[in-house]
């Protein structure tokens, strides 16, 4: 089986539909979308509605949380705050239902879906650090755990022994004695210092995980995001993709 993985899309609809296009085309059989569909971007509506009808997990994120109030607004950024309050009036009735009813960790004994991190996911921890990549590695209890939040693409690993390697390159073969963390990178708002929109795909068959970027038009979504009001930096930041 193929699965596409995406994650932190952030009510971005131009990169989303260059993603789902790309997956459509790569003919995954699944997508697994791991949280934060919601927060920063201009199309919030439209981005659940959308992974909602293409994805066949989805997990919440802290901005999903964030804007249907179930985590309260000063948790953010003074920027992140600003958008979540532009996305709490915007959001449909049907669109926080939706987000009302996602779980915070989703896992069938092979693959793990979880925003931020699998040992706490309602403490939204980033896992950026050495120590964080560690704990989390170590919290796992299927082969692959994929995760989002930072936004920024990563793929560790922990041996048998418990040794960590950080894995290089973007194409991988998973071997069958490793237990693999993966951060598949943010659709809508990236911040690895490529604008590109980010997104992976599991082969459980082949054993292999993709990393893939897509280009999509950012200035559409800057013209919405000035449109609604958004803040600037929120809208400059996409164009070095930080
Ligand atoms: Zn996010």
């Amino acid at each position: 089986m193929r699965i596409g993985i995406i994650a932190d899309i952030h009510a971005n609809e131009e990169a989303l539909d260059v993603v789902l296009n790309a997956l459509r085309k790569a003919q995954v059989d699944q997508i697994i979308c791991l949280g934060d569909l919601v927060g920063y971007g201009p199309n919030p509506n439209e981005c659940i509605a959308k992974v909602l009808e293409n994805s066949d997990i989805i997990v919440a994120g802290n901005h999903d949380y964030g804007a249907i109030g179930k985590l309260p607004a000063d948790r953010f950024n003074a920027f992140a705050r600003q958008a979540i309050i532009w996305t709490q009036k915007v959001l449909t009735h049907k669109s926080r239902q939706a987000i009302q009813n996602l779980p915070l960790i989703w896992d069938d004994g092979r693959i793990t879906a979880v925003h931020a991190s699998p040992e706490s996911p309602e403490n939204w921890h980033y896992v950026s650090s050495e120590d964080a990549v560690f704990r989390s590695l170590m919290a796992m209890t299927s082969p692959y755990c994929f995760i989002g939040h930072t936004h920024i693409p990563a793929i560790f690993s922990r041996t048998i022994n418990g040794d960590m390697i950080l894995q290089k390159g973007k194409n991988l073969k998973l071997k069958a004695d490793q237990l693999y963390l993966i951060n598949v990178g943010s659709v809508g708002q990236p911040r690895d210092s490529d604008s590109r929109a980010a997104y992976g795909i599991l082969d459980t068959d082949q054993t292999t995980f993709e990393l893939h970027r897509a280009a999509y038009n950012i200035k559409a979504v800057q013209n919405k995001m000035e449109e609604a009001g958004l803040p600037d930096f929120l809208i400059q930041r996409l164009n070095v993709g930080q």
